[in-house]
């Protein structure tokens, strides 16, 4: 294999484990695999740093930073990107509680 196709590997190998840290991840509280649940989303930067968190720090299911808030989540605390609009508008893009904190408008 000569210099450059190895470089090339190299370089998609990284992309690949960048890809896997956004997507997947475990919560850095209870273990479980976010992605894997369906707990894959962004929350505003306030509300992370509320709950401890640095912004590359890790995930958190929704339990766990709810846990954390001491609150619920709802939809105010949601960034309106891909991620969260893809969880909001099929139902298995996410799981069940995240879908409902993501409609919930009744606490704002
Ligand atoms: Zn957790």
């Amino acid at each position: 294999m000569d210099k450059k196709t190895k470089k090339l590997i190299k370089k998609r190998v990284k992309i690949n484990d960048q890809l896997e840290e956004i997507f997947h991840g475990r919560c850095v509280d209870c273990n479980v695999d976010t992605f894997h649940i369906g707990e894959s989303y962004m929350v505003h930067d306030s509300v992370w740093k509320k709950a401890g968190m640095k912004k590359s720090g890790g995930k958190l299911c929704v339990g766990c930073i709810e846990k954390r808030l001491g609150r619920k989540l709802n939809c105010r605390d949601f960034f309106m990107i891909g991620l969260n609009i893809q969880a909001y508008m099929f139902p298995f893009a996410a799981s069940k509680r995240l879908r409902k904190r993501l409609h919930d408008y009744e606490s704002w």
